[in-house]
């Protein structure tokens, strides 16, 4: 007999995870009561947040102001071509309440920017930078950084990824690994799979912060070359001028 979906609470969902290790009720609990902001709805954003959803994290918010547009589809899952000319925000929502996990999750249809970034990231315990854009992401990590809330970094462009976890007060912060004018090209170059695979280790990461777990990443940058196959973590240098850290002492 199949069992009826209302029915199933989220135990039942997570029977996988709950026998890890470094998971157990405990860090079950932890995941439930973790409010996480992703930004960005992209190729990145859209499969981390499927990801943290599956995982039962308890309160997630998604954030993006675009459209769904044809050519989105080859690395963006949470859509098709039924949701092209859709808000992003709109159809994401529909897709991670889909899930069926007994949490909460909202969606937010706005740009963010240096004027309003800091009012939308400071009630979260952790941020995912989802973003394709650099002023955006950015205004994400200054104001993540003031309002001491953690930031999983990922960016892709074609066969290469990079991921890096900024801990505001203890680690070099963005500004320190991309510059403050980091040069933007578009359109980015990128296959879909490349950017499947980054959302995936960005949504490890992120859980993994929740958790509690160390991480070489914190404080590291992982330069992934899925097309030689490579995965290398160095470690992030502080830039002694740096305008949001530059004051931190190790
Ligand atoms: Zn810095």
């Amino acid at each position: 007999m199949t069992d009826d979906p209302k029915s199933l609470d989220n135990s039942k969902f997570l029977i996988r995870q709950l026998i890890m290790e470094d998971v157990g009720s405990e860090g079950q609990k932890r995941l439930e009561a973790a409010k996480v902001l992703v930004v960005g709805l992209g190729g990145l954003g859209g499969a981390a947040a499927m990801y943290l959803a599956r995982a039962g994290v308890g309160r997630i918010t998604m954030l993006d102001s675009d459209v769904v547009e044809p050519g989105n589809l080859n690395r963006q899952l949470l859509f098709t071509p039924c949701s092209v000319g859709k808000r992003k925000a709109e159809v994401a929502l529909g897709k991670i309440l889909e899930i069926g996990m007994q949490h909460e999750v909202r969606s937010v249809d706005l740009h963010l920017m240096e004027q309003n970034a800091a009012s939308i990231v400071k009630d979260f315990d952790l941020v995912l930078d989802c973003l394709d854009n650099f002023p955006s992401r950015l205004a994400l990590a200054k104001a993540a950084w003031r309002e001491g809330v953690g930031l999983v970094h990922a960016a892709c462009r074609g066969f290469e990824g990079r991921l890096s976890y900024q801990v505001a007060g203890a680690t070099p912060c963005l500004v320190c690994l991309l510059g403050e004018h980091p040069l933007q090209t578009t359109p980015v170059p990128i296959l879909g799979a490349v950017a499947g695979t980054m959302a995936a280790l960005q949504a490890t990461e992120a859980i993994k912060a929740l958790l509690g777990l160390p991480s070489p990443l914190a404080g590291g940058l992982l330069m992934a070359d899925l097309r030689a196959m490579t995965f290398d973590t160095i470690r992030i240098g502080r830039r002694p001028a740096c305008p949001l850290c530059g004051a931190v002492q190790e």
